[in-house]
């Protein structure tokens, strides 16, 4: 099995890197950057999201695992002391990990100009927001004009990444086991002059939505963690990717205890 660690980058990252490190050469584990089978995310969801990114082209390849060096992450859900648990599990012949993968999915940002396009992933969301004035610009569904927004801006979501910005924003949580994408408004203009749906909508895999910004306007878009300007976009264009993201859950942990822990934190009680 062969493996790459990408850490946060503070002391206690550091620290565990090198422990993993010492335990996998002794469970006979390869180290290797460019093909890894596994990827070890040690850090935070922060973290996860550079190792994907990192490693976006070999999707189809490599599983991903999170070790998690604060509180309880979304991607990242073994604790430091069990770090020695997690090596052992990893260095099982990979066949017999195989049945351990769940695959979420991915989306698919297309971005057009007059003469280019690129096709990026994300794994939480694709941002879009004006820089200098109010953003304005038309959403189409499955090309068919739904509205004009008006306001700060829009996020897209992947089930994954709705528990992040977009739950911020009011948005739906939703089970990652469900291919689908959501666009969330942020701080829409809502008045009798301007008009936007309000509510978040849920497309299915196989609906797409088109975001027509006005012509040379600056705009600030996010990938997951990555931001970058644009001036030269004429649409773009957001799916739910063909590509998934692999993550070895080498034991069982349900998505709605990960919501429950993160956001409520205590015992339900029953006392009412
Ligand atoms: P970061 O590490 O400061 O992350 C911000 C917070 O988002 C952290 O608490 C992290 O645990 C949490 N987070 C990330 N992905 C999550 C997920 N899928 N489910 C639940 N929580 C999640 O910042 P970063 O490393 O730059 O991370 C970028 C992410 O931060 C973006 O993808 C976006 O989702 C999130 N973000 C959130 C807000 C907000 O909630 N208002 C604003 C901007 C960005």
């Amino acid at each position: 099995m062969k493996y790459f660690i990408i850490n946060r980058g503070d002391g206690v990252s550091l620290a565990l890197h090198e422990r993993f490190t010492r335990l996998a050469d002794q469970l006979g584990l390869t180290l290797d950057e460019e093909a890894p089978d596994t990827v070890l995310s040690i850090g935070g969801d922060g973290t996860m999201l550079q190792a994907f990114h990192k490693y976006k082209d070999q999707l189809d390849r490599l599983a991903f695992v999170g070790l998690h060096t604060g509180r309880l992450g979304f991607f990242a859900d073994w604790k430091p002391e069990e770090l020695e648990t997690m090596a052992r599990v990893m260095a099982r012949p990979l066949e017999e990990n195989a049945n351990r993968m769940v695959e979420y999915p991915l989306l698919s940002i297309e971005l057009r100009t007059k003469t280019s396009q690129e096709i990026h992933l994300a794994l939480n969301e694709f941002t879009i927001k004006g820089i200098e004035e109010t953003m304005v610009a038309q959403l189409d569904v499955n090309d068919v004009i739904f509205e004009t927004f008006r306001g700060d801006g829009i996020c897209i979501s992947s089930p994954s990444g709705s528990t992040a910005y977009n739950k911020s924003l009011g948005g739906a949580v939703i089970h990652p086991s469900i291919p689908c994408l959501q666009i969330t408004e942020i701080a829409s203009i809502n008045n009798r002059v301007f008009r936007t749906v309000g509510s978040s909508l849920v497309l299915p895999k196989h609906h797409h939505c088109d975001i027509y910004p006005q012509a040379d306007k600056r705009m600030m878009l996010s990938l997951d963690h990555l931001g970058l300007q644009r001036s030269d976009l004429i649409s773009i264009r957001v799916s739910v990717a063909k590509e998934t993201i692999r993550f070895a859950r080498y034991r069982p942990y349900p998505f709605w205890s990960r919501v429950q822990r993160a956001f409520i934190g205590q015992e339900p009680t029953t006392d009412f």
